[in-house]
């Protein structure tokens, strides 16, 4: 009988849901790993704005009081010697009305062609993830053939982009989704001397951070909209925009982990896509 019981446990303990891993990422690993392609450090990041949201900041920090606050629309740049890499690419007017959501909102057209001359001379474009502000500059514009060779594209990326698209001007074919280089990785990815990219699904499927360490010894981590203003990682607090679908378990230990890094880290800037306020102080 004790036998028997003891057998009813041990298969218990073989077939019993498998409890889902917990996101987890270590700073020291992603430091060894932007150091693992030769080549000389970039030497600084740069950063345009061409758009705003106006939306209260208690839907980008739940529990924030009902303010009125600016979410920037921006891109950056890692300017090395020889050239430079976009992080995020910007989008055309049609796919920013889309997020004023029947309200206009405003759009610098000068800026937005900087941001696209900024995309045609870049080396190469990552993209935090596939929601369309930061990715429909290199889908949805007339340069995409010439872009699509030179842009980094995750399979988790892909594959929402091809099966549900934040908006139908981003869904991708599976012909134009061969023109893109796509890549698929575990955890890290050294992208490029002093440049990681480190997996994160919450926000969508294919979120993922990307780290430089600049030549000064400044580093940077690019958290896209992980959080959509630094206090969700100064309080570990999520958003509370019911328009978009995340995934909160999964980001809360995300936010967790960069909220350590906030209170230890002084020489690495965290910096969340569309945090205005932080934009103008960094500047
Ligand atoms: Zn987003
Ligand atoms: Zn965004």
């Amino acid at each position: 009988m004790k036998t028997a019981f003891h057998l009813c446990m041990l298969a218990l303990l073989f077939v019993g849901p498998q409890k889902e891993q917990v996101w987890t990422a270590n700073i020291d690993q992603i430091r060894h790993a932007a150091r693992m392609i030769p080549g000389k450090a970039p030497l600084h990041i740069n950063v345009v704005k061409f758009a705003e949201s106006r939306r209260t900041k208690n839907f980008s920090v739940k529990g924030a009081p009902n303010e009125p606050s600016v979410q920037a629309r921006t891109v950056f740049q890692i300017v090395y010697a020889d050239g430079y890499v976009m992080v995020d690419s910007g989008m055309d007017q049609q796919v920013h009305k889309f997020f004023g959501r029947g309200v206009v909102e405003p759009y610098d057209a000068e800026s937005a062609k900087q941001v696209e001359r900024a995309v045609r001379g870049a080396r190469a474009i990552l993209v935090t993830h596939e929601h369309g502000d930061h990715v429909a500059g290199v889908i949805h514009t007339p340069f995409a053939n010439e872009l699509a060779p030179k842009t980094i594209l995750t399979r988790d990326q892909v594959q929402t982009l091809m099966t549900n698209p934040q908006m139908p001007e981003i869904k991708l074919t599976t012909e134009a989704a061969s023109r893109y280089n796509i890549v698929d990785y575990e955890k890290y990815l050294p992208f490029g001397p002093g440049v990681v990219l480190i997996k994160a699904p919450g926000h969508t499927p294919g979120s993922q951070m990307i780290y430089v360490a600049l030549s000064s010894g400044k580093e940077y981590l690019f958290i896209g909209d992980t959080a959509w203003h630094m206090d969700g990682v100064r309080n570990v607090k999520g958003k509370d925009a019911p328009w978009i679908q995340e995934d909160e378990n999964a980001l809360m230990p995300q936010l967790n982990w960069l909220n350590g890094l906030y209170k230890t880290e002084r020489n690495l800037f965290i910096i969340a896509s569309h945090d205005d306020e932080q934009r103008t102080d960094l500047i």
